[in-house]
């Protein structure tokens, strides 16, 4: 099994996992309901090529990145449907958005204007701001959103909005949440009034899709449950997710040191042994995407056993105690670690490896390095 791209840290990718949380998906959005994939930070560090193939040979073939240079990736690689680029471009790169057909956010309404001055044939989708307060035109200026339509060189495929409360199970939460989809629907049926029609709708990404399945817009934005990951650990235990994993963050056993009590590891001599101990050097680090703010705090696997993390973490390296696993006599240079996923009885999950550091599972994913190998299982 071992190949050179298994030789120091990677990532692999459960494909087949990947096309059954599509299926998943599809089974909870309304009919004809089509999936507009988050496949932006590099499909939140999975890989977005390998991503998209799979996506692409599933049917799916309109995506939501971030940036020019991200739908300029997937043009290269294919893709022929709509991709929207969720968030402002700059002007000097319009260009850029008619070359490759990129569907471009009407961020707001005198964004609308600088677009539609380019004198460059535009598709865009037109941002609305139901609360949040990021990126959109006011939800009750309805002229100004209307008045995107009237710019000759502007073609409008879309109107979308997005959610900032939908993961919150508060009565605060979901109030607010409601009163986005109550504005969004407004906004919709006042464009209809006005005799505006032909768009796409949508409102929704991940936890939209799972906590407000009443919904019925023509499209969906899943990210980080397509990929079979919620954001926080909490939310597996109270929202139905039958989706699964596809990746695992892997790396090897670089070296085993034994240290003496009272000798240290590592920068700063932030580890110090409290006795006799074996220490081992895993052959990952920050430049990777380990945060190194888990210096001394959670735990890797290793031959199914928890090792905890101690030490700072290093640019390339980080240290686990092994002194306590039954393993530790064995242990040897090129041993398997596993930070997420499974190792004989034991898994850390995505959602776990991200509350050792108090964040949300798509921050840590997102940051997985381009030094890491994709390999797909
Ligand atoms: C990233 C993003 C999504 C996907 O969000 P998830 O919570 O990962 O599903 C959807 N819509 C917009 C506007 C986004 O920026």
């Amino acid at each position: 099994m071992t190949d050179w791209r298994r030789s120091r840290a990677w990532i692999d990718l459960n494909m087949d996992n990947l096309r059954k949380n599509m299926k998943f998906f599809h089974r909870i959005i309304p009919d004809g309901c089509l999936l507009m994939p988050a496949v932006k930070a590099n499909a939140y560090g999975h890989g977005v090529l390998p991503v998209v193939e799979a996506l692409r040979e599933e049917g799916i073939s309109h995506f939501c990145v971030a940036s020019v240079s991200e739908g300029i990736e997937l043009r290269n690689h294919g893709v022929q449907g709509e991709i929207l680029i969720l968030g402002y471009t700059a002007a000097e790169i319009f260009t850029e958005l008619e070359h490759y057909d990129l569907t471009q956010t009407v961020v707001d309404a005198s964004y609308a204007e600088i677009l539609a001055r380019s004198g460059r044939k535009l598709k865009v989708h037109v941002g609305v701001d139901t609360g949040m307060h990021r990126l959109g035109e006011d939800w009750n200026h309805t002229g100004g959103i209307a008045g995107v339509w009237e710019y000759g060189n502007l073609s409008v495929t879309g109107v979308f909005s997005h959610l900032c409360a939908s993961d919150g199970i508060s009565e605060k939460e979901t109030a607010f949440t409601r009163e986005q989809i109550r504005r969004f629907d407004e906004i919709v049926r006042k464009l209809r009034q006005r005799g505006i029609s032909g768009f796409q709708t949508h409102l929704q990404g991940s936890y939209g899709i799972l906590n407000y399945p009443e919904c019925n817009y023509s499209c969906v934005r899943p990210g980080i449950a397509l990929y079979g990951v919620l954001s926080k650990e909490e939310d597996l235990t109270r929202i139905p997710f039958m989706a699964k994993p596809v990746l695992s963050l892997k790396t090897r056993v670089e070296l085993v040191k034994e240290l003496n009590a009272g000798e240290q590891a590592g920068y700063g001599l932030a580890f110090t042994a409290g006795k006799q101990s074996r220490i081992a050097v895993l052959s990952i680090g920050y430049a990777d995407g380990i945060p190194r703010e888990l210096s001394g705090k959670g735990y890797v696997l290793i031959h199914g056993e928890i090792a905890p993390i101690v030490g700072r973490i290093c640019m390339d390296q980080m240290f686990v105690d092994i002194t306590d696993l039954k393993c530790a006599e064995y242990v040897k240079m090129h041993d398997e670690a596993v930070l997420i996923g499974n190792s004989g009885e034991q898994t850390i999950t995505a959602e776990k490896f991200a509350s050792f550091t108090e964040t949300i599972s798509n921050e840590v994913l997102s940051r997985l390095g381009g030094r890491l190998e994709r390999c797909c299982i």
